[in-house]
C-alpha cells in the first residue's frame, strides 16, 4: 500500500494545476488518470492551439446555479497569474480576438509547461490507473486501484465532465460526489452545435455547409452573443451558436440577426432608390456569399428587381434578415460539446478551499463542479483557478 499526502484523480487542466501547486508547497502528490496520456483535452483545445485564458475574465463569464461561488477562486488566481506562468516558460502566444489568448504554435506548449512544472515540483504522475473503490478513513481516504491500494490525507476529484467520451470523459466524479452525499445538478451538453431536422431548414444548412456569416447577433432566453455562425451538414455551429447553446433548452426559439451592423430598413430603401433594376439576390451577394444570397432570395423571399418590391415587402425582408427565428431539434450532445453544464452542486463545496462540506478532506475542482464558462478561454481559467485554490489547502 502506498501512503501519500494528496491523491488527485484526473490529470487534465485542473488536476495538473492543483498537482504542481500543491507539490510546490511541499505536499507529496500522486496524480492519477485512467487515460494513457495526461491533458488530452488541452491538446485538442482551441483547434490545437489552446485558448488558455481570456484577458477579460470576470465572474459574469460563468454559468452556475450559485453564481457567486466562482468569484473567490478567480480572484486569487487570475488570468494574469496564468499569463505569468506562460511567460516564464517562454510559450509564444497571441490574442486572437475578444481577449482570447492562444498559443502561437501548439497546445502541447501548454501541456508541456504544466508537465514540466509537475516534474520539477516532484509530482508522481500515474497513467492508465483506475479507481474502483473509495473508502473514507478516520483521517483521509483509501483507494482501491488497478495498481494496488492507496491512502491519502486529501483526495481531489478533477475528473472533469461528460463531454467527449473519446477523450477520456466519464461520470466518475459524479459517482464519487453521490457516494459522499453530494447533490448533483442535472447535466447537459454546453458550447455545442445545434442539430436541425425541419426538412426545409435542414436542406438550407446542408447546401450552405461550411459557410460562415461573420457578424451575427444570436439571442435566446434573454442572452445574446455577437460573433460568427457556421452552417454545418447537421445544423448550425460557430462561436455565437456555441455560446447561446449553453442558455438554450429543448423547444426554445433562437433569434438570429444576420446583419446587426446594418440598419436594414433604411439600407434597403436606399438601395431601391439608387439601383432600382438590381435584383434582390445581387444585393444580398454584397452581404453574404453568392450561394447564400441566391438561396435566401429564392427560398425566403421572391427574387425580383428592387423596384418591384412594395414598402411592406421590403419591411418583411428586413425583418426576416434581422430576426430569423428557428427551433433547433437538439444539440450534437456530449460527442462534440466543449463543456458539461451542471454537475456537483457548489452550495455543498467551500468556495475558498474547494473542499466538500459533506466529507472533510475531499475536494472537487474544474469542470466536475457546476461552473461552466463562456467560450473564449474561460473554462481553462476556471480549471487553473479552482485547481490552484484547492492546492493551498490539500
Ligand atoms: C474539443 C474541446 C476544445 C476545448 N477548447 C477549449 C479552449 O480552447 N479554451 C477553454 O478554456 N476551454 C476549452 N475546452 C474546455 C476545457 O477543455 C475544459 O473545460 C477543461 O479541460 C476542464 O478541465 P478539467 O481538468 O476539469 O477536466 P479535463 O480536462 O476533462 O480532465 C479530466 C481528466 O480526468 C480523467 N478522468 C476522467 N474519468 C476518470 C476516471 N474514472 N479515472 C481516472 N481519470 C479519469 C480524464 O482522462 C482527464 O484527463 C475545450 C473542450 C473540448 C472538448
Amino acid at each position: 500500500m502506498q501512503v501519500t499526502d494528496v491523491v488527485i484523480i484526473g490529470a487534465g487542466a485542473a488536476g495538473l494545476m492543483c498537482a504542481l501547486t500543491a507539490a510546490g508547497r511541499g505536499r507529496r502528490v500522486l496524480l492519477l488518470d485512467h487515460a494513457n496520456k495526461a491533458g488530452k483535452k488541452i491538446l485538442m483545445s482551441g483547434g490545437g492551439r489552446c485558448n488558455f485564458t481570456n484577458l477579460y475574465c470576470e465572474p459574469d463569464n460563468f454559468l452556475s446555479a450559485n453564481p457567486h461561488f466562482c468569484k473567490s477562486a478567480l480572484a486569487r488566481y487570475t488570468q494574469w497569474d496564468f499569463i505569468g506562468l506562460v511567460g516564464k516558460h517562454g510559450v509564444a502566444y497571441h490574442e486572437k480576438k475578444l481577449g482570447q489568448l492562444f498559443c502561437d504554435h501548439k497546445a502541447s506548449d501548454i501541456l508541456g509547461m504544466l508537465l514540466d512544472e509537475c516534474a520539477q515540483a516532484g509530482v508522481e504522475l500515474r497513467l492508465e490507473t483506475s479507481v474502483s473503490e473509495i473508502a473514507r478513513l478516520e483521517a483521509g481516504y483509501q483507494l482501491q486501484t488497478n495498481a494496488g491500494l492507496l491512502r491519502c490525507a486529501a483526495l481531489v476529484i478533477a475528473s472533469g465532465g461528460l463531454s467527449i467520451p473519446t477523450l477520456g470523459a466519464t461520470g466518475f466524479g459524479y459517482q464519487v460526489a453521490r457516494q459522499f452525499g453530494h447533490t448533483l445538478l442535472p447535466t447537459r451538453a454546453g458550447l455545442v452545435p445545434f442539430t436541425i431536422t425541419d426538412p426545409q431548414l435542414k436542406a438550407l444548412c446542408t447546401e450552405l455547409s461550411g459557410t460562415s456569416v461573420e457578424d451575427c447577433l444570436v439571442s435566446c432566453n434573454g442572452q445574446s452573443f455577437r460573433e460568427n455562425i457556421l452552417f454545418t451538414h447537421r445544423g448550425l455551429s460557430g462561436p455565437a451558436i456555441l455560446q447561446i447553446s449553453s442558455f438554450w433548452q429543448p423547444g426554445d426559439t433562437l433569434h438570429i440577426d444576420l446583419l446587426p451592423h446594418i440598419d436594414l430598413p433604411e439600407w434597403l430603401a436606399e438601395q431601391q432608390r439608387e439601383r432600382p433594376n438590381s435584383e434582390l439576390k445581387t444585393l444580398l451577394a454584397e452581404l453574404f456569399t453568392k450561394k447564400m444570397a441566391g438561396l435566401l432570395a429564392d427560398n425566403w423571399f421572391v427574387n425580383k428587381p428592387l423596384k418591384q418590391y412594395s414598402p411592406g415587402e421590403l419591411k418583411a425582408i428586413a425583418e426576416r434578415l434581422a430576426n430569423w427565428q428557428l427551433v433547433p431539434a437538439g444539440t450534437e450532445g456530449y460527442r462534440t460539446a466543449e463543456v458539461t453544464l451542471g454537475g456537483v452542486d457548489t452550495r455543498e463545496v467551500s468556495s475558498k478551499t474547494m473542499e466538500s462540506l459533506k466529507s472533510p478532506g475531499l475536494y472537487f475542482i474544474g469542470e466536475v463542479l457546476d461552473v461552466s464558462g463562456h467560450l473564449g478561454g474561460f473554462n481553462f481559467q476556471w480549471a487553473w483557478a479552482s485547481g490552484y485554490a484547492a492546492a493551498q489547502y490539500v
